[in-house]
């Protein structure tokens, strides 16, 4: 039996990485995984196969809405919903294959099973114990459930997120309890698809935590698109009767019962670290109160030589925040300075304008108690933007007044999702809103705008 260095338990985005650069610096790894295929929630149900819906749906969009507007005529697009999920079937398993390479090349062992930790520098799978000097929490986390809602992924009437993407056929009307991300991004899947979509959800704004105007102008498109809210709805139960949906709310303004009906409920209300079977309490490994895997600045649990990263820690449930922890936990075990820097984390919903975010939003930095700038240029003014028929986001960017440093930038329009990374490199670099402004973007780029909106942070834009 080898004696390891690091047993990484679990191969989501935050595990695998974790495991290659852990072999990469020298260690001898083994990556433990419960699953099928590596790649975790993101590969398997989460990030890689919700994108591949949201592209063929999108592409789906384009041909209904903007074809003819561009002399695309009688484009009769007909949707193959097996074909589709085929699609995104090989989408996921040529990336979860690609890990399996990866980890053949660093000789990452994989070792196949579900893992319970017996104490420090001892994981067993099945009826083995393996050896190890350190150990790397990476389980990930699962959907929340509902009180009074009761998910039946199989049955394909009341579903998470994981059902959500593997649905036997497109329903003709969906609920969304929940207008995070996944709900939005898998409510808009749908609505393209064809489904009367309606996201009830108990606060009264959307993506909560994003920049104000952001939320406004974000519900505002979607509703354009055709989804439908109901706002300020506590979901009391959902039943199901004759293959039918009923989910009943009370609306918080006036405490008046609803009933809306649906051929398929998506609970969207958020996901939960797992930690089930790891044997964290024999192991001695303290939990917050929101039970999370508790850890400190340099990822170590309240055991030492036991690590924790990514869903199963607080922070941000995202897979590239998973990733900066694998790496930096990884070179910490291995005696170098791992670092994460969470103030320049972006966040990105794939919809179609997508929404970005990094940063501060204006409400935080408000609150941070000093003085503050704030710009907003609008994607009407970005030629790129109107010839792809989204120009109805803009860059919001907010910096100090005084040193003009950037604090944060909210993107709504295209291809958000790629271009806030200028701005986290100059975030990162500790840029002021000025070096942007003064760095030369092609024309004619969605990026363009950005550039515009640090320009309005000077001396004035030039395209409003
Ligand atoms: C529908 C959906 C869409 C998403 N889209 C995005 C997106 O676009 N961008 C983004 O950044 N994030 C997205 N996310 C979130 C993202 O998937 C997670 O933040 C990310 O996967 C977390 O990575 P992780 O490595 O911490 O855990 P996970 O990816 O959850 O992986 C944990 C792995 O550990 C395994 N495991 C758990 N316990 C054990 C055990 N005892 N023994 C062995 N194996 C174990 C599990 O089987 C799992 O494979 C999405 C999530 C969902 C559900």
């Amino acid at each position: 039996m080898p004696t390891y260095d690091l047993i990484v338990i679990g191969a989501g985005p935050g595990g695998y990485v974790c495991a290659i650069r852990a072999a990469q610096l020298g260690l001898k790894v083994a990556c433990v995984e419960g699953r099928e295929t590596l790649g975790g929630t993101c590969l398997n149900v989460g990030c890689i196969p919700s994108k591949a819906l949201l592209h063929a749906s999108h592409m789906l969009h384009e041909t209904h809405e903007n074809f003819a507007k561009m002399g695309l005529m009688d484009a009769h697009v007909n949707v193959d919903w097996t074909r589709m999920q085929a699609y995104k079937a090989e989408t996921v398993s040529t990336n979860t294959k690609g890990i399996e390479f990866l980890f053949k090349k660093n000789k990452i062992d994989w070792i196949k099973g579900w893992a319970e930790i017996e104490g420090p520098g001892k994981v067993k799978v099945g009826d083995t114990t393996y050896e190890t000097k350190n150990i790397v929490i990476a389980s990930g986390s699962e959907p929340s459930s509902l009180k009074g809602v009761t998910v039946d992924n199989a049955g394909g009437i009341v579903v998470d997120s994981t059902g959500a993407l593997a649905l036997p056929g497109i329903p003709k009307s969906m609920v969304v309890i929940g207008a995070g991300v996944i709900g939005l991004e898998l409510g808009s899947v749908y609505a393209r698809l064809g489904a009367e979509v309606t996201v009830v959800e108990f606060l009264d704004v959307i993506t909560p935590g994003m920049d104000g105007e952001v939320q406004k102008q974000f519900q505002r498109i979607l509703a354009k698109q055709g989804l439908k809210f109901v706002m300020g709805a506590a979901v009391s139960g959902v039943t199901v009767e004759n293959g039918t949906a009923k989910v009943a709310y009370t609306l918080r303004k006036d405490n008046s019962e609803h009933v809306i009906e649906a051929a398929t409920v998506l609970v969207a209300t958020g996901r939960r670290p797992y930690v089930a079977g790891l044997g964290l309490d024999k192991a001695g490994v303290a939990l917050t109160d929101r039970g999370f895997v508790q850890v400190d600045n340099h990822w170590q649990t309240s055991v030492p030589g036991i690590y924790a990263i990514g869903d199963a820690v607080p922070g941000p449930m995202l897979a590239h925040k998973a990733e900066d922890e694998g790496m930096a936990v990884a070179e910490v075990i291995a005696g170098k300075h791992g670092h994460v820097n969470y103030n320049v984390i972006p966040g990105v919903i794939y919809t179609t304008p997508e929404v970005a975010s990094v940063g501060l939003t204006e409400e935080a930095a408000k609150e941070t108690n000093r003085k503050i700038k704030v710009s907003k240029f609008p994607f009407m003014g970005n030629a790129r933007a109107k010839a792809l028929f989204q120009a109805e986001g803009f860059v919001k960017m907010i910096a100090d007044a005084e040193t003009d440093r950037v604090l944060g930038c909210h993107i709504i329009g295209p291809n958000a999702g790629e271009m806030i990374h200028e701005v986290c490199v100059a975030m990162e670099f500790g840029a002021s809103a000025q070096d942007i402004a003064l760095t030369c973007h092609a024309h004619p780029t969605c990026s363009e705008a950005v550039r515009e909106a640090a320009l309005a942070l000077g001396d004035g834009a030039i395209h409003v």
